[in-house]
């Protein structure tokens, strides 16, 4: 098959590419700007103008591209930059196939649904407003917009993202220092997934015709996040007592610390339902295996 993946440089990616370049494909690369040293001679670069110049159909066409979510506070500048690197980045990708892709598989992030205590969000509960759902609406639209041109197009709403790198890489060095732990009361929930069951839900989505709209990616098990915060000071053999109080995070993160204080109950209905098997179902076996694996 012919694939073109936007982000292939990010966390996701290099999973991704990791997965597909064994196999007999041929991989596209969209990137910022011609040569990206960091992706090898078996990936073809393209930028937008020339996608728009490329004389053949893709298969299929991976969106993963966007400005890091969690790396800085939500100032203006920043919630512009998160929503253009996202929606308009999408409507230009769009703009520039001379022939439609057959396929798209393109993130999100359960931010769809904003932040609750009390809700259970399958794919057919109303989301919560605010500046995460807007933005995941928003990327979700333009992305949607590819199937008037009889594309199959899958969303995958992911929960936190697990594996070696990402964003437990960031957590890792407090925790690993003794000083990681509950954030808040530790009682808001926590949707996670394993990068593995990430990786397995895009190559199914790439050739599975079932497989169309929105769908929550996350592991089937729902955890609070002292939970999670027990667990993975457990896999690097750490205590995890401290608290990080609300206000320390309102403080750095500002807007974006209700993402890390409130949470949301998010299930895998869709997925479940189309028989989607999770290779990771439980927290502590995830982060076992991703300790494993870092330590190789
Ligand atoms: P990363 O932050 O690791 O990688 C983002 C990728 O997008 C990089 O390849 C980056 O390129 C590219 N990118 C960023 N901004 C632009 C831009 N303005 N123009 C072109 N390319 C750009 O993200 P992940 O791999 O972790 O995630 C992939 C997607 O999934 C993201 O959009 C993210 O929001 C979403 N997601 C991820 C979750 C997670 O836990 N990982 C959870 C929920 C959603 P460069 O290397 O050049 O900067």
């Amino acid at each position: 098959m012919k694939i073109l993946i936007s982000g292939a440089t990010g966390f996701i990616g290099r999973f991704l590419l990791d997965a597909l370049l064994p196999k007999d494909h041929q991989i596209y690369a969209l990137v910022r700007s011609i040569p990206d040293r960091r992706l090898g001679p078996d990936i073809i670069q393209l930028t937008c103008s020339t996608l728009n110049a490329l004389d053949e159909q893709i298969d299929v066409f991976i969106n993963l591209a966007g400005e890091n979510i969690a790396s800085r506070p939500w100032t203006e500048k920043r919630k512009k930059a998160l929503f253009d690197s996202r929606v308009l980045l999408t409507n230009t990708i769009h703009k520039a196939f001379r022939y439609p892709p057959k396929c798209v598989i393109s993130m999100s992030a359960v931010g769809f649904y904003g932040v609750a205590r009390e809700d259970i969000f399958n794919e057919e509960t109303p989301p919560k407003s605010g500046f995460s759902h807007e933005l995941c609406a928003a990327w979700e639209e333009a992305a949607m917009a590819f199937s008037r041109a009889e594309t199959r197009v899958t969303v995958l709403r992911l929960g936190v993202v697990l594996g070696v790198g990402g964003a437990l890489e960031k957590m890792r060095l407090p925790f690993l220092c003794g000083l990681g732990g509950p954030i808040a009361d530790g009682k808001q929930w926590f949707p996670w997934v394993h990068i593995d069951d990430v990786i397995k839900a895009i190559m199914l989505a790439m050739t599975d015709q079932a497989y169309a709209g929105a769908y929550n990616l996350v592991a089937p098990e729902q955890i609070q996040q002292k939970h999670f915060a027990k667990c993975f000071a457990a896999a690097l053999k750490r205590p995890a007592l401290l608290t990080t109080p609300k206000w320390a995070l309102a403080l750095i993160f500002g807007e974006m610390a209700s993402l890390l204080t409130q949470g949301a109950r998010v299930i895998p209905q869709r997925l479940e339902e189309q028989g989607f098997k999770f290779t990771f179902k439980q927290i502590d076996k995830a982060l076992l295996d991703i300790e494993k694996r870092h330590s190789i």
